[in-house]
């Protein structure tokens, strides 16, 4: 079964939408479809907004459904000068940012005994990257950039040009965004495998707040694109 995670309704509607739903449950405050899309067994859930709601329903998904692979999409902030908005980026590699132990001489995004660096699973990430080349194949025109690298997650919206700054050199990282590090930290710890994928709603600079709101949708409607090739691949 293949666990599919967004943090808000309009990460998750369009797939919830078009599967077929099997059965409905609600887990800690969490309300999961199962079902299948594509021929593809799935289980699907909006976690909510940040770390410790994405940590809490990973948790929930791994203990009660368990999944033998996680995929979650959803929205970033991008962190590269020449990034637009739409473009969709893989994460090869998570790091929570608002992790601070330097006081102990620790990097940011550090914790004791565990890797800075969260690595997706490669082979899911190559179902993404198989998924988009398949999604958007004919249509050149309006094909988003795809890049595949590091995602930094933090409980906070990010929206100035020094934090973006300051996460694009302390972490090498392409986008910024609130969940994907949890989902990855708490799939490591059971050893299940997932890849996170964002498309891009904003820059994370001072017009993101806006941003975000008025490319939502549209960018929901790109991933979902990737999401509607990517399930049959990882599902098989
Ligand atoms: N609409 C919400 C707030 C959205 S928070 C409200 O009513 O309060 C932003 C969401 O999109 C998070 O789930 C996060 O993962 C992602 N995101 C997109 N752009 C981001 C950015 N610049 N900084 C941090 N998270 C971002």
């Amino acid at each position: 079964m293949l666990a599919v995670m967004g943090a808000m309704d309009e990460e998750v509607r369009l797939l919830r939408e078009r599967m077929e739903i099997a059965g409905e449950a609600v887990h800690a405050g969490l309300n999961v479809a199962r079902g299948t899309y594509k021929g593809a067994e799935i289980v699907l859930v909006k976690c909510g907004i940040g770390k410790v709601n994405a940590a809490i329903c990973t948790q929930m998904l791994i203990d009660i459904y368990k999944p033998d692979r996680l995929i979650f999409s959803g929205v970033a902030g991008g962190l590269l000068p020449n990034m637009t908005v739409g473009d969709l980026i893989i994460a090869s590699h998570l790091i929570q940012f608002d992790v601070d132990l330097t006081a102990f001489g620790r990097r940011h995004g550090e914790l004791p005994d565990r890797d800075r660096m969260i690595q997706s699973d490669p082979a899911l990430m190559d179902h993404a990257a198989k998924a988009y080349d398949a999604a958007f194949a004919d249509d050149a025109s309006l094909r988003p950039n795809l890049m595949i690298g590091t995602i930094v997650s933090g409980d906070r919206f990010v929206k100035d040009s020094d934090t973006l700054r300051w996460l694009q050199r302390e972490f090498a990282a392409l986008a910024t965004e609130m969940e994907g590090a949890a989902v990855g930290y708490t799939c490591d710890l059971s050893g299940l495998p997932f890849v996170v994928v964002r498309g891009l709603s904003d820059t994370a600079g001072e017009d993101a707040p806006t941003d975000f709101t008025s490319n939502l949708a549209k960018v929901c409607d790109t991933s979902f694109r990737l999401l509607d090739e990517l399930i049959p691949r990882a599902g098989a």
